[in-house]
């Protein structure tokens, strides 16, 4: 696994309490820019452009989403806690039985979160995940007279049918809008879920023209999707995901305290805002490689072809011997503990 943050201050005895595999060093390579439903349009070759629902404009390729170095250093939380309406990791979830079951991705809260592109280079497995942006304004559009849908049924039945699995980053605002969906998620158990913020706002003063979520309000934000999604039950996970992928050292220690695992990836589909499903599957499969994490999104509106790519994007998999499975599975899950080496 890749982290960003390999100085992670990991304290003993909380071993158990960390999901994530092997660390790491060295500094990251710059990443095209990706997201998100958010509205970045794909970065791939030959994508279409396309507005955000903000009315912003895609970012320039060759962005990076987030500065590296900004990242890494120990850091302690601001305030030292546990934000109200947290638990500790492993009493998470519901229906958990098992005593001291741990929940994939829950690190030490308090500790600044590791920031993981993708699992082991080994093996076969690669990760599928879907994100589900919901800002105030694709909110307003699903008031509005011709209400879109930012609820891919396609893609859910799709995998389902085939019975792949795949990890859904979930906004808190999604949720409320699509809490039947929500449900079939968690009724599934080859799907995990995760966190991407509340409103999808951003983290970072400049990303894609979404929100700025000011600094005060960033732990509370992250800490209540938690909230919002954990009820559903299913698995749950303590893996979150930057609207934009956007993220500086600040917003890092601001989630310090929730002890989660930052999930990046190392492929982007570049499905927002796509015109044809073409440049989805080449993008996706000329870069994917055992342990991967493949982003994309269940938004339907904001991502219209991601469902017509899929198909070909499973069977591109099956022809090089990649095989989908649980983000945590891709990540090493619980078994294996961060450690210098
Ligand atoms: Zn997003």
């Amino acid at each position: 696994m890749h982290v960003k943050n390999p100085r992670v201050v990991f304290a003993a005895g909380a071993v158990a309490l960390v999901a994530v595999a092997g660390f790491v060093f060295g500094p990251m390579p710059p990443r095209a820019p990706v997201d998100a439903a958010a509205g970045a349009t794909a970065a791939t070759g030959g994508s279409p452009s396309g507005t955000w629902q903000d009315g912003g404009t895609e970012p320039s390729p060759g962005t990076p989403a987030a500065d590296p170095a900004r990242t890494r250093g120990p850091v302690r939380s601001t305030d030292g806690g546990v934000v109200p309406g947290t638990s500790v990791p492993g009493a998470t979830v519901p229906g958990a039985t098992v005593p001291g079951a741990t929940v994939p991705g829950a690190t030490v809260p308090g500790s600044l979160p590791p920031v993981v592109d993708h699992g082991p280079r080994t093996g076969r497995k690669v990760a599928l995940t879907f994100d589900a942006d919901m800002t105030d304004a694709m909110r307003r559009q699903l008031r509005g007279p011709n209400p879109p849908s930012y609820a891919n049924l396609a893609i859910v039945d799709l995998l389902e049918r085939q019975g792949v699995p795949a990890t859904f980053f979930l906004t808190g605002k999604w949720v409320q809008e699509y809490p039947e969906l929500t449900r079939r998620l968690a009724a599934n158990p080859r799907f995990e879920l995760a966190n991407h913020s509340y409103g999808h706002d951003a983290f970072t003063p400049d990303c894609y023209h979404l929100k700025p979520l000011p600094r005060r309000e960033m732990t509370a934000d992250v800490a209540r999707t938690f909230d919002t999604v954990t009820p559903y039950g299913g698995r749950q996970t303590r893996y979150f995901r930057f609207p934009g992928l956007c993220h500086d050292r600040t917003a890092l220690t601001e989630l310090a305290p929730l002890g989660l695992t930052v999930v990046d990836g190392d492929v982007v589909s570049g499905d927002p805002f796509a015109r044809y499903w073409q440049p989805i599957v080449r993008a996706v499969l000329s870069q994917v490689r055992p342990g991967s994490v493949v982003v994309l999104h269940v938004t339907e509106a904001n991502a219209p072809m991601t469902d017509e790519a899929l198909p070909h994007i499973l069977a591109g998999l099956a022809e090089r011997g990649l095989e989908p499975a649980p983000l945590s599975e891709v990540l090493g899950g619980a078994a294996r503990v961060a450690s210098p080496s």
